[in-house]
């Protein structure tokens, strides 16, 4: 099988060198406006690029407010402290995850709840979570669920769209409003994904997304909340400092976080979302033709679900077990084709092997057979470049 795919990636970025799984690509005017904040020496917390990336980021996605953050990581930790998350809180999450979605759960001294994951989409099971409410919590005249046995509040519910892919939105939406959870959607892998029309990361009080390397699009490292007016004016000013506005006083008027983007980086990002369509359909004629190549192996591509745009950042096959997951991953990676496998389960690292749990049958399933495939995007670079209607000078 190994062969089959090594000649097609090969041939599809027609290179004999190495592969990566996936390469930032700067062809726009990244470069004219990183040196337009050298030159005006507003490099740092303050300057025209936040605002202006902030703005667009709002057109694109739809959401009310959009700020911008150091990391996802950071834009995660604030997000569910305005959801309300304390210590000693339960808060629900996939065990399918990049760390920092626990991390984030951590910082605000709650615990994280893993709840098994769709073999579809990759994400967060509402019918899982909705079993494991029924079965272990009560919602409380007070309105506040909590576990029968001692007590602990479920205070928020963070799905993850896995690779770009939607998770089941409607059920989760459902689900949390049901029992009085507040939803956090970790965005970080799906900007430029939409759910029936609607951009993740949109759907519940409060979303996120992360900028970094590796990410759809880049601005060295970065992030962002997404949120309606109040929750986003409040983000704004827990991740600055928690500074009052006054022409020379410093007035702090509460533990704020020191979380802002650096204009430098902004700027990166503001040439970065101009492209972002482009890469967006690159990635989806790379998968597309993927699927074709893939069609009749053993190895099952993971497609996006109906009602749905996935930015496809990563490509992914699910392989027959864990013997052909093995000989795969050794097969590519020996001949310069990067490929991995996919995260360790959070419940099995030292740090949140005690955390409970529902069934996790799915993700367990998928531990031993997922692969990402290299994922960078071709661009035509014939293709007439044009701003976008989504983005504002
Ligand atoms: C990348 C990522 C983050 C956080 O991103 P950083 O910007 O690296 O802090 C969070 N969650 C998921 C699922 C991610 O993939």
């Amino acid at each position: 099988m190994s062969d089959q795919l090594i000649r097609f990636v090969r041939d599809y970025f027609g290179t004999n060198e190495f592969i990566p799984l996936h390469a930032p690509i700067f062809a726009g005017r990244e470069k004219e406006y990183v040196v337009d904040t050298i030159e005006s020496t507003f490099v740092s917390s303050v300057g025209a690029y936040v605002d202006r990336f902030e703005q667009n980021m709002t057109s694109y996605t739809g959401s009310p407010k959009a700020v911008a953050t150091v990391n996802g990581t950071a834009a995660l930790h604030i997000a569910l402290k305005l959801a309300g998350v304390q210590t000693g809180d339960l808060v629900i999450t996939q065990p399918l995850t990049f760390v920092a979605t626990c991390n984030a759960i951590a910082y605000c001294g709650a615990e994280p709840v893993f709840i098994d994951v769709d073999r579809n989409t990759l994400g967060l099971s509402a019918t899982a979570l909705q079993q494991w409410l029924q079965e272990n919590t009560k919602l409380d005249a007070d309105g506040i669920c909590r576990t029968r046995a001692d007590g602990r509040v479920v205070r928020a519910c963070v799905p993850m769209h896995t690779f770009g892919h939607p998770a089941d939105l409607d059920g989760l939406v459902r689900v949390t409003f049901d029992w009085n959870i507040a939803l956090v959607e970790d965005a970080a892998e799906s900007l430029g994904s939409f759910y029936k029309g609607q951009h993740t990361g949109t759907f519940g009080i409060i979303g996120t997304l992360s900028f970094n390397g590796n990410k759809i699009m880049t601005t060295g490292g970065g992030g962002m909340i997404l949120a309606d007016a109040a929750l986003g004016e409040r983000a704004k000013h827990l991740t600055t400092t928690a500074k009052k506005p006054h022409p020379y006083e410093y007035i702090h008027d509460e533990v704020g976080y020191n979380y802002r983007l650096p204009n430098l980086n902004a700027a990166l990002g503001c040439a970065q979302l101009e492209q972002l369509e482009l890469f967006i359909e690159a990635k989806r004629a790379l998968a597309a033709a993927y699927q074709d190549e893939l069609s009749g192996t053993n190895l099952a591509f993971v497609s996006e679900q109906e009602d749905c745009r996935s930015n496809y950042w990563l490509n992914t096959v699910i392989c027959e077990d864990k013997a052909a997951r093995d000989e795969l991953l050794r097969g590519t990676n020996q001949h310069g084709i990067m490929t991995r496998p996919i995260w360790a389960l959070m419940n099995h690292l030292g740090m949140y092997q005690h955390c409970r749990h529902g069934d996790l049958s799915n993700s367990e399933w998928l531990e031993k057979r997922v692969v990402n495939l290299p994922s960078s995007v071709k661009l035509d670079t014939k293709k007439n470049r044009y701003v976008p209607r989504y983005c504002n000078s």
